[in-house]
């Protein structure tokens, strides 16, 4: 018999009723778990009763990072239908897209996304239904509300989300995710990030995107802790909160450019770090120049290497390897399963490059009107990332880039990630990309291009010096661009689409936009 889906929040309102779920830090709203587990029984029950959300239906969020955003994850949870959280930088037609891809039946949304969201929601036919916000219609309705009679009969098979994967390669693509999948994310993430009734979480990824979402916001719910919910990413505040020792903040997590906004900041330097038990890192590849910044100030970041599509856990590096192994994603979490495949399908051997596959209970069962990508994404169950991986002889994963981003100069596989990292060490740099360009003589020749870190100055020849210093010739980047800032999505990934574009190398994958 397939197994139940239990309410965490219900679970934790029973148990540990006094003790603070969530913190809004824009509203400096503070809910206890008997009160966040109030509001969303209530929720629920508007949701199905005043707004006719049936079980299966879609569920559309639009909003700046809010707890508001949670409750209705958990409301659609108990009343059966599947949350759909929308990612707020998009446009109008790169929403409408994907609204009009998954049909949600209601779409609640942010009042300072009101204009966005009103256009997409009459564009897709979408009834307009709530809006977030002091005083708006959201707290009226939660107000009026009775709380939800009975919880839906939900198993761990059913589809708890659509959420779209960051669209870093292409069309974003809507990942469907079952209550089993997040289940298991939080069983496996548990141990190495150390979660438990006793964590403080800092959340500054979009809860949109599963970094945001269930690194660690979930799995800290799950466990009975605490998460305070920054509305948009600012590195002068999350500094300020990890030193604040009211706010007894004891675990991060950020992607690669986070991590590098905050190391640039100017209270990097004093802030105190003495109570973080983790900084996870992860979504991206993370320079090792920059990891050892970090451990300067002495915080051993521990990376982790997960998708949209595995719910996201698939890979984390302890503690006690975090320095050793800098630049390792570290070893399968629990419950999962991981081959380095190669070309032909065969398994590929230690320090030998092939893709990732991944399977278990934490991977999707298949894209949302997708077949296409279901049917050239599996093999009898395992997902293909899509990523170059090896792993070394004591079993650590090194995830290289993606295989898309990889390019071949004078017959020679070049990763850009590989060259970024060198890039990295010029301290003048602050961000760094490398694409692949073609040319005559070699196929294909790297191109870098790289911001200046304001107050500094860098000529293209010190650059190519250095990569000469440090890399064999094929990998040196012929051509260095300088621009202002390089174009990220909304996790915060250097979009490399856009890049590709602006210098005319476009690739037939490049659609979709930062
Ligand atoms: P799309 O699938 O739409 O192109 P995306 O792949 O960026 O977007 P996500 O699911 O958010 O969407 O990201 C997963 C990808 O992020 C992985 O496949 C991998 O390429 C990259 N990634 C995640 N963690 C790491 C890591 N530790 N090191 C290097 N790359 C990573
Ligand atoms: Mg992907």
């Amino acid at each position: 018999m397939p197994v139940r889906y239990y309410d965490w929040i219900a679970h934790f309102g029973r148990r540990t009723p006094d003790k603070i779920a969530v913190i809004d830090l824009a509203s400096q709203r503070r809910l206890s778990y008997a009160e966040f587990d109030q509001r969303i029984s209530r929720l629920a029950s508007h949701l199905r009763d005043q707004l006719g959300v049936k079980r299966g239906d879609r569920v559309a969020v639009l909003a700046l990072n809010t707890t508001d955003t949670l409750e209705v994850q958990f409301a659609c949870f108990r009343i059966g239908a599947v949350f759909l959280p929308l990612n707020n930088r998009l446009t109008v037609p790169e929403l409408q897209f994907i609204v009009g891809d998954a049909s949600p039946s209601v779409m609640i949304h942010d009042t300072d996304l009101a204009e966005v969201a009103l256009t997409v929601a009459k564009l897709c036919n979408v009834a307009s239904a709530l809006l977030f916000g002091p005083g708006a219609s959201y707290e009226a309705a939660i107000a009026a509300a009775k709380p939800l009679d009975t919880h839906e009969s939900v198993t761990l098979d059913d589809i708890s989300t659509i959420m779209y994967t960051s669209g870093t390669t292409g069309q974003p693509k809507g990942a469907i995710i079952t209550h089993g999948m997040t289940f298991w994310n939080c069983v496996n993430l548990g141990g190495p990030a150390y979660i438990s009734p006793s964590t403080v979480l800092l959340t500054v990824l979009p809860l949109f995107h599963t970094g945001g979402l269930n690194c660690y916001t979930n799995p800290v719910l799950h466990s009975g802790g605490t998460v305070l919910i920054m509305r948009a990413f600012d590195p002068g505040l999350a500094l300020q909160l990890i030193s604040d020792v009211s706010a007894g903040i004891n675990q991060f997590f950020g992607v690669p450019s986070i991590y590098q906004f905050m190391a640039q900041h100017p209270s990097f330097a004093t802030a105190d770090f003495s109570r973080l038990v983790i900084g996870g890192v992860g979504g991206a590849p993370m320079p090792v120049p920059l990891l050892k910044v970090w451990e300067e100030r002495g915080v051993a970041l521990q990376q982790g290497y997960g998708m949209t599509e595995t719910s996201p856990a698939v890979l984390t590096l302890d503690k006690e390897d975090a320095v050793r192994k800098a630049g390792s994603s570290g070893k399968p979490v629990m419950h999962t399963e991981v081959r380095i495949v190669r070309p032909d399908g065969s398994d590929a051997g230690v320090d030998e490059l092939g893709e990732l596959w991944v399977r278990g209970p934490n991977v999707t069962p298949g894209y949302w009107n997708r077949p296409d990508a279901n049917a050239s994404s599996f093999t009898d169950g395992w997902l293909h990332t899509g990523d170059a991986t090896r792993v070394d002889a004591e079993g650590f994963y090194y995830i290289v880039d993606r295989w898309k981003d990889m390019y071949i100069s004078g017959g020679e596989n070049v990763y850009p990630a590989e060259v970024e990292n060198v890039l990295h060490q010029i301290p003048a740099i602050a961000e760094a990309a490398v694409i692949g360009i073609p040319n005559e003589q070699w196929g294909e020749v790297g191109m870098a291009i790289v911001a200046v870190r304001p107050g500094h100055t860098l000529a293209a020849e010190q650059i190519h010096a250095h990569c000469a210093a440090n890399l064999a010739r094929f990998k040196c980047p012929r051509l260095i661009e300088f621009v202002d800032a390089l174009p990220r999505n909304a996790t915060g990934k250097t979009h490399k689409p856009t890049l590709r574009n602006k210098f005319g190398v476009s690739k037939a994958t490049d659609t979709a936009r930062a």
